[in-house]
C-alpha cells in the first residue's frame, strides 16, 4: 500500500548510524533493519519524501558517568553540559558525517538526492527519490573565522544549529534538565553574531532548537530570515529547556517562521520520561497547541528519529501512517494535513534558502 501523505522532515540522525559503523552503511542504509528509525525500505514504507538530514559530531562518553538514555528515564534530572569541543576535533568528523550523505547519493541515485535548494526538493520528490537537505547540529566543526561555513556550504549545507546541548565558540545550549526552563545562560558570543549574518547572507536556515533563551533571542534580533525551531515542542506542556515557551512561539510566529514537532518523549510527556508507552495522544495535544499559538502554517514534524526514544504507537518512521490517521481522526483534513506532513516545511524552505 502506498502511504497517501508525503512527509518532508524537520530533524534526523540518521547519518550517525551510518558514521558509527561505515563498514556496514549499505546494509544499514539500503536493507530494512530491525533496529533505529531509518532506512530506505522503510522510508517507502512510511511514505518519508524527504528531511533534513543532521552532521553532527558526538561527545566522547566520559567514562564512569551515565548516559543521557539513562538520565532520562527517570525525571527530575540535571545533567551538566558536556565539554566543547574544538574545531580541529570536530572537523574531521563532520567531514564524515558529509560524507556519508553523499554516498547515499551515490549508492542509490533513483532514490536518494542532496537538495540544496526547493526547485531541487520538489524535482527529487517528482521523480520518487528521497529528498535530503543537508543539515548541522551544533557548529563545533566551523572555525570561528567561518572559513568552514563556505566549505560546508559548498558541500550542500543549507541548515545549521550553532549549538547542540553543549558550548560552541558561538554561543551555548541548553542542558538535559528536568523540568527546566531555557534561559539557563549567556547569549551569542560576538562570532555567533557573525554566523547568523554569514548564515543570512549564505541561504543556511539558522535552527534554534537546543540554544538557550539568550541565544534564542540573539537570533531573533539579528537575523533576517523567519525563525525556525526544527525539532522543539512546547514548554506549556512538557518543560523541558529544548521545548519553546509562549514567548518564545511568539516571536516564532511574528517572524513567520516555523516549528517541527519533535517525536522523542522526553520533550512530548509532561513527565519527560523516556517512555514509550504514551501512545499518540501527548503529539496531538503539542500539535493543537503549535497550531493554535502560530496558526496552521507554521507547524510541521521534525521527528528526531534515530535521536530519540519515539512513542511505541509510531515505533519507527513506517509508523507515520498511524499518526497521520489519528491525526484525521483528531478532525485534521486533507488540506491541513498536507500543510502539516510537508507543505509548510517546502514553502518556508523556499523562503529561506532559496
Ligand atoms: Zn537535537
Amino acid at each position: 500500500m502506498t502511504p497517501d501523505f508525503a512527509v518532508f522532515d524537520g530533524h534526523n540522525d540518521f547519518l550517525l548510524r551510518l558514521q558509527r559503523e561505515p563498514a556496514r552503511r549499505e546494509e544499514i542504509f539500503l536493507q530494512r533493519g530491525a533496529s533505529g528509525h531509518l532506512d530506505l525500505p522503510r522510508m517507502r514504507e512510511g511514505g518519508f519524501a524527504g528531511g533534513l538530514f543532521a552532521i553532527f559530531v558526538p561527545s566522547p562518553a566520559t567514562p564512569g558517568t551515565p548516559s543521557l538514555e539513562e538520565i532520562t528515564r527517570n525525571p527530575p534530572y540535571d545533567s551538566a553540559l558536556p565539554a566543547a569541543l574544538s574545531p580541529q576535533a570536530a572537523q574531521p568528523v563532520a567531514l564524515q558525517a558529509a560524507a556519508q550523505m553523499l554516498w547515499m547519493e551515490r549508492a542509490a541515485p533513483d532514490d536518494f538526492a542532496i537538495c540544496r535548494n526547493v526547485a531541487e526538493i520538489r524535482a527529487a520528490m517528482a521523480r520518487g527519490a528521497i529528498a535530503g537537505v543537508m543539515h548541522m547540529e551544533g557548529a563545533e566543526a566551523i572555525d570561528p573565522g567561518l572559513d568552514a561555513l563556505h566549505v560546508f556550504h559548498a558541500l550542500g549545507l543549507r541548515s545549521l544549529g550553532p549549538v547542540w546541548s553543549r558550548p560552541t565558540a558561538f554561543g551555548h545550549g541548553v542542558p538535559f534538565r528536568f523540568p527546566g526552563d531555557p534561559d539557563t545562560g549567556p547569549g551569542l558570543t560576538p562570532q555567533g553574531k557573525a554566523l547568523v549574518r554569514e548564515c543570512n547572507r549564505l541561504g543556511i536556515l539558522i535552527d534554534l532548537s537546543h540554544l538557550n533563551g539568550k541565544g534564542f533571542d540573539d537570533v531573533a534580533r539579528i537575523s533576517e530570515a523567519p525563525l525556525v525551531a526544527t525539532h522543539s515542542n512546547v514548554h506549556a506542556l512538557c518543560p523541558s529547556p529544548r521545548n519553546l515557551t509562549d514567548r518564545q512561539l511568539d516571536r516564532i510566529a511574528e517572524s513567520g517562521g516555523m516549528v517541527g514537532l519533535n517525536f522523542a518523549t522526553i520533550f512530548l510527556r509532561p513527565d519527560g520520561r523516556r517512555a514509550a508507552d504514551c501512545g499518540l495522544e501527548p503529539m496531538l495535544r503539542h500539535l493543537d497547541y503549535l497550531i493554535g499559538r502560530l496558526g496552521e502554517d507554521h507547524v510541521g514534524f521534525g521527528s528526531d528519529f534515530d535521536g530519540c526514544t519515539v512513542p511505541d504507537a509510531i515505533g519507527d518512521v513506517t509508523g507515520l501512517p498511524h499518526l497521520i490517521s489519528a491525526l484525521q481522526g483528531h478532525g485534521f483534513d486533507k488540506m491541513l494535513l498536507d500543510k502539516l506532513t510537508c507543505d509548510n516545511w517546502v514553502a518556508l524552505l523556499e523562503r529561506v534558502i532559496g
